[in-house]
């Protein structure tokens, strides 16, 4: 069986992941961990977990948690993955995996040494119609990849209005949203870009120099051209994405958000016809990977490898916004 202690009494903790954690074979939840006694207490009431604490510690040395899922802020998931990763616990952690490359190489080569799983939570390449799409592009469905368009723009609720956009560390659209795209074009083209161009905005929601608005443009092997649109200030848009071939297009429809949502449609010189999709809940499915990873009987859906990816090319979006200039990808 597996024993979770859930480091971080969040949103995202209470909305998908106690769910998809008990979806499993198998799994409890055993511990959680928060800085506030008061909200740690409400988060175990309201989730029915048998503990919760201040002191990560508590969870560490309990021989009964054998994984961790980390979503606090994202300042703290390098230092907590450390302490995890020497306790001999495997580690599911959200994204960004960290705030810098040097982190996020800390993190990795500290589980591969302490032989535990390290995952990062990027949920979109769980996404049904993603994992199609996929598998049409790599089949050469739409033959050779001309250029792609994401379309990621939407109104943060104003629950989420909090470090998202007030804090210019760990807060911000491309460590939080961008990144994701990012991760989903990774698994969907199956390379990395090596340049990328960023204007970003600010102001609407964000402050303190904090983007809350984003237009990338990035070249991918192959020459083929990628463009991205974000936002967190853009009431009524839907996510989407457009792969253009040479001989089809490819068109994912409200496929960006954490729903078992999307349809896919294929066009080309036989029409247009929609392509059927047979949705899964994203969280379960990432939890049934990294379940397996944990089993030693598979891998999880994003590793820790992506995470550092998925981080770089964010940096060199966010260096290129900062700087005007172009940036060219050096993934560690
Ligand atoms: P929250 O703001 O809900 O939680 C982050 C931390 O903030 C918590 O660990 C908690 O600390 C603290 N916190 C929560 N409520 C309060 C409060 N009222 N006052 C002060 N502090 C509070 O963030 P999210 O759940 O939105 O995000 C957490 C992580 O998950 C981030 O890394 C984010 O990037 C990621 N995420 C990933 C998603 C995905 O689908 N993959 C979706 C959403 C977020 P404490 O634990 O000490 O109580």
């Amino acid at each position: 069986s597996i024993g979770w202690g859930l480091i971080g009494a969040s949103n995202v903790a209470r909305q998908w992941i106690v769910d998809a954690i008990r979806a499993q074979p198998d799994s409890e939840i055993l511990n959680v961990l928060s800085s506030s006694e008061e909200r740690g207490a409400r988060f175990a009431t309201e989730n029915g977990i048998p503990a919760h604490t201040t002191d990560i510690d508590a969870i560490l040395t309990d021989a009964n948690v054998n994984a961790v899922y980390i979503s606090t802020a994202n300042q703290f998931h390098c230092s907590q993955t450390l302490a995890a990763a020497s306790a001999g616990k495997n580690i599911l952690c959200e994204k960004p995996v960290a705030l810098s490359i040097d982190d996020a190489r800390k993190m990795i080569a500290a589980c591969r040494d302490a032989g535990v799983v390290l995952a990062v939570n990027h949920h979109l390449r769980c996404n049904a119609m993603h994992q199609k799409l996929q598998q049409l592009l790599e089949a050469g469905a739409i033959g050779q990849l001309n250029a792609v368009r994401v379309f990621h723009a939407n109104f943060l609720p104003q629950a989420l209005q909090g470090w998202r956009v007030n804090d210019p560390n760990g807060g911000g659209l491309i460590l939080d949203s961008t990144i994701h795209d990012i991760d989903t074009l990774r698994f969907l083209i199956g390379s990395n870009p090596t340049h990328v161009m960023a204007m970003t905005q600010s102001g609407r929601l964000a402050h303190d120099g904090v983007e809350d608005g984003i237009m990338v443009v990035m070249r991918f092997p192959g020459d083929v051209l990628v463009q991205i649109h974000g936002s967190y200030t853009v009431p009524f848009s839907e996510g989407g994405v457009e792969f253009y071939g040479s001989n089809g297009v490819l068109i994912g429809r409200d496929c960006m958000s954490q729903r078992a949502a999307g349809r896919l449609f294929m066009r080309n010189a036989d029409g247009e016809k929609e392509i059927p999709v047979h949705h899964h809940n994203l969280y379960h499915y990432a939890l049934a990977a990294f379940s397996n990873a944990v089993r030693g009987t598979g891998q999880p859906a994003a590793t820790g490898e992506d995470g550092l990816a998925a981080l770089a090319i964010a940096l060199a979006i966010r260096e290129s916004a900062l700087t005007g200039r172009q940036v060219e990808v050096e993934i560690p």
